[in-house]
């Protein structure tokens, strides 16, 4: 039988996407037996809560009422680089060129192209564990290897450069990192930042800084390893940053993101794009510029809805003797589930809180081995269901 490459065909499915399957089943069981089961508290989604603003949809449609909508450049259209490029002065503290930044098919588009570009087969790429599940499918698909670096959950789950040291090896091309996180929601210091990126240089590796939540952060500072550099030596090219603007403006179905990084190295990514995708839509693309031309109000007012449900998340972990940490950025939190008996698996957990409760949360092990005994709770749902979610979350890991 063919199945094709097989490191990819081996990998192991989602547990999320398992987990998705398990609520269909327990659905139909319920529909068989005459009882009416509503859908679950969703708990593990990974997407904003809210509606694209209406000034943005309104830029769509716009589009497809006055343009032709016709093939576009590979790298996207030079009036959404432009507004990138004021935008990363505005949002992220440096200046580059609509030259260095490529759009693509969402965060994801961009980190994909990003890895076809610059490894392969007998590579190694280091990425963060506990980190966003689709970097291990990425990395398979460009035939590398992964070679996951521990988050420290005694740390704030920040990545620790003396621990990565021991991982490179004449085969280690590329680092990713991510602030701030999913699924720890930590944002890094700035003079981790500062080190992670001497680090790289140092080992002449590639450093692909996902910052796809730059702008979903509550306390302290995002600061991106671009506003480190002189124009010089971003061009040297071993740095990329990755943003999207699925998350600041609830756009995840749009698919619009982009990278930044030296113009040489732009034109091999741009090549990647244009034989994988050619270009995202102009209608996205249109959507997309009126995020960034239109008010800011909606990125805050979204902002600090997230921040309060974050408060109320960590008060009710703290009162039911639970919380570990506060996440400082993102949409997610991590809670350790362990109970009576000692550790146990976030995996098995989930199964069983959402037979029992009808509550679906994410299980660590999605996101790496480091993160087995946990569980991830998203913050994109409303007051009522991170109340009743976190109270059931904690008396059913107090029971067991
Ligand atoms: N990076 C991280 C850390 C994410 O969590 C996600 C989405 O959940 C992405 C990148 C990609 O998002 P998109 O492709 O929607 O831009």
């Amino acid at each position: 039988m063919k199945v094709g490459k097989e490191q990819i065909h081996n990998l192991p499915l989602n547990p999320v996407t398992n987990l998705g399957a398990y609520a269909q089943q327990l659905q139909k069981a319920a529909e068989e037996q005459g009882i009416y089961l509503p859908p679950p508290v969703r708990l593990q989604i990974g997407e904003p809560s809210f509606r694209t603003p209406e000034h943005i949809r309104q830029a769509a449609i716009e589009s497809i009422q006055q343009e032709t909508l016709t093939y576009g450049p590979p790298a996207g259209w030079s009036w959404l680089r432009e507004l990138i490029a004021a935008k990363l002065v505005r949002v992220n503290g440096y200046h580059v060129s609509p030259e260095n930044i490529a759009v693509a098919v969402g965060g994801t588009g961009a980190i994909q192209a990003i890895l076809l570009g610059t490894v392969g087969v007998g590579d190694e790429v280091l990425l963060p564990d506990p980190g966003w599940p689709h970097y291990r499918l990425q990395i398979a698909n460009t035939g590398a290897t992964a070679v996951p670096y521990p988050l420290d959950p005694d740390h704030d789950w920040l990545p620790d450069v003396e621990r990565l040291k021991p991982l490179v090896t004449p085969r280690t091309r590329l680092i990713i990192i991510n602030t701030p996180g999913n699924p720890t929601g930590a944002v890094f210091p700035p003079e981790l930042v500062h080190e992670l990126l001497a680090f790289a240089r140092q080992h002449d590796l590639y450093l692909l800084s996902d910052e796809c939540y730059d702008e979903m952060v509550f306390e302290g500072q995002h600061r991106s390893p671009a506003s480190y550099l002189t124009p010089k030596e971003f061009e040297n090219g071993n740095l990329l940053c990755v943003y999207t603007f699925s998350k600041t403006y609830a756009m995840t179905g749009w698919r619009v993101g982009y990278l930044v990084t030296s113009k040489e190295l732009i034109k091999t990514i741009a090549t990647v794009l244009d034989a994988s995708t050619t270009n995202v839509s102009t209608l996205s693309q249109r959507a997309a510029a009126a995020a960034l031309t239109g008010p800011q109000d909606c990125v805050h007012e979204m902002r600090a809805i997230y921040q309060r449900r974050r408060d109320l998340a960590v008060t009710l972990l703290t009162q039911a003797g639970r919380y570990l940490y506060t996440p400082h950025g993102a949409f997610y939190l991590l809670i350790e589930v362990s109970g009576p008996n000692g550790p146990r698996a976030g995996r098995q957990f989930s199964q069983e809180l959402l037979r029992e409760t009808n509550i679906a949360v994410a299980p660590g092990s999605s996101f790496g081995e480091g993160t087995q005994g946990y569980i991830r709770v998203s913050l994109s749902a409303s007051d009522e269901e991170i109340e009743r979610g976190i109270s059931e979350i904690c008396a059913f890991a107090n029971r067991q």
